[in-house]
């Protein structure tokens, strides 16, 4: 990566800390996606330049560099910033809501991450989990592999003691098309450390994500 690149990145995110992703467009070829879509209108049989469509490719150019934007962004920077604290026990945020897209269809697969760790030493914030997850997500994705990276990324950057990762999501490609079955979820979950290796503490995360609710 060139010195010129990193300069650019670096000033794009430190203007747009409160929005996460940087902003990608600049770093996606617009015109290429363009072209692509008005081929895949006349491939289905459409006239790409029909009043309505006229528009389309360049707005569905300027939304994939929106939903792909995490590709040009490290979540593990958000994990560089954390407290030094003496706390012990379980952190959990539940509910960080997400939209990504499924890798084999580029279709959405939307849903709900809930991220506990047991931290060594040190915290972070607890937007950070979010964001963690926002770009993630905000990539061609597989939910399994999703689950895991997030989960193998804390453990590396906190150091702690263990991390369970469970992702919730509806996949269109299971609702809309396919074997349709709408409602359907799909649930996927990582645990490392020592919520993997200890029955009881695994138990303990469950129930406090699950524990009201089921
Ligand atoms: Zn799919």
């Amino acid at each position: 990566m060139s010195t010129e690149h990193e300069r650019e990145t670096g000033s794009l995110m430190g203007e747009r800390e409160a929005d996460d992703l940087p902003d990608s467009s600049s770093a996606v070829d617009l015109p290429r996606i363009e072209r692509a879509v008005r081929e895949i209108l006349a491939a289905v049989g459409e006239d790409p330049d029909r009043e309505g469509l006229l528009e389309t490719p360049a707005r569905v150019s300027r939304m994939y560099a929106e939903l792909f934007g995490g590709l040009h962004s490290d979540p593990r920077q958000h994990l560089k910033k954390f407290f030094t604290e003496k706390y012990d026990e379980v952190v959990l945020v539940r509910d960080i809501s997400f939209c990504s897209m499924c890798e084999h269809h580029l279709l959405p697969f939307t849903g709900k991450a809930h991220i506990g760790y047991l931290p060594d030493g040190k915290v972070i914030g607890l937007s950070k989990l979010a964001r963690v997850v926002e770009v993630v997500s905000r990539r061609p994705q597989v939910q399994e592999r999703m689950t895991d990276d997030v989960a193998d990324m804390l453990m590396d950057e906190l150091g702690a003691r263990g991390v369970a990762v469970i992702i919730e999501a509806s996949h269109s490609c299971m609702t809309i098309r396919g074997i349709r079955k709408p409602g359907s979820l799909c649930v996927t979950s990582a645990m490392k450390g020592i919520f993997r290796k200890n029955e009881k503490t695994r138990q303990e995360i469950m129930q406090l994500i699950y524990g009201d609710r089921r």
